[in-house]
């Protein structure tokens, strides 16, 4: 399994507009974040998670030419706004099947209207195939592609975290419930939200996110979300071993 992380930045990316902190004018690469997504590339099949707000960007960046499937973490501006952006896919390949679970698909639906309730047929409209993804219940996208949707808390908000097999990708989330970190265990790789060092009421910082780690006990893993308080020279020398912060365009195999 492929992974390569599109974006690791927080809602308002790194650096974050006017502003003058270490972190925002350091000329390190690993500083520079855009907005959180992930591409995983398993037995031949290609999926995303999240139309980042920077979709269009890091998809050109990294290349991409082809997606099998979307699947939508939760509704926030940061993770859906790029979803437009599809486009080109369904303009060579068809319609894009997106997965949400039904809080996000009521969301998108409403914030994305002109797709679901077109004004006029034809002239560029994204052309999606809604599923909805339910809390705990797999499903393969190939014989050796499994995933399965499992429910995070993401301030008050249920969130989607998603494994593919021994990988699991879990952002924007304040509180992972008990089923769910049964479901998070025996890991090669899990990346996890870690949005700065200061408590936040919606996302893990570094500590709390350390603390779930320590718990689950992943082979490795890698903090994402991460906003300007976090350099990543000066604060990796706060992680353990198996610890890393996640970096644009950081492949893991
Ligand atoms: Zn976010
Ligand atoms: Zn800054
Ligand atoms: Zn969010």
């Amino acid at each position: 399994m492929k992974l390569t992380f599109l974006g690791t930045g927080t809602s308002t990316g790194v650096p974050s507009i006017g502003c003058d902190c270490e972190t925002c004018l350091s000329d390190d690469f690993r500083n520079k974040r855009l907005r959180v997504s992930i591409l995983i590339e398993h037995d031949g099949k290609t999926i995303l998670v999240d139309t980042s707000i920077d979709f269009r960007q890091q998809a050109l960046r990294v290349k991409l030419k082809h997606l099998d499937a979307v699947l939508i973490t939760h509704c926030h501006v940061d993770h859906v706004f790029g979803l437009d952006d599809l486009r080109p896919f369904n303009f060579r390949y068809g319609a894009m099947g997106v997965y949400a679970n039904e809080i996000a698909w009521k969301d998108l639906r409403r914030i994305f209207q002109y797709v679901f309730e077109p004004s006029h047929f034809g002239g560029g409209l994204p052309q999606l195939i809604p599923h909805t993804v339910v809390n705990h219940s797999s499903f393969c996208f190939s014989e050796n592609l499994t995933v399965t949707p499992m429910e995070v808390i993401h301030g008050k908000l249920p969130v989607v975290a998603y494994r593919f097999n021994d990988f699991a990708y879990a952002t924007d989330l304040s509180f992972i419930p008990e089923d769910t970190m049964d479901g998070l265990r025996d890991l090669d790789v899990l990346v996890l939200d870690c949005v700065g060092l200061k408590l936040h009421a919606t996302h893990l910082n570094l500590d709390s996110a350390l603390e779930y780690i320590e718990k689950l006990k992943p082979k490795r893993a890698f903090l994402t979300h991460l906003n300007h308080s976090i350099m990543y020279e000066r604060d990796s020398k706060l992680l353990p071993d198996n610890v890393q912060f996640a970096v644009d365009e950081l492949i893991v195999e």
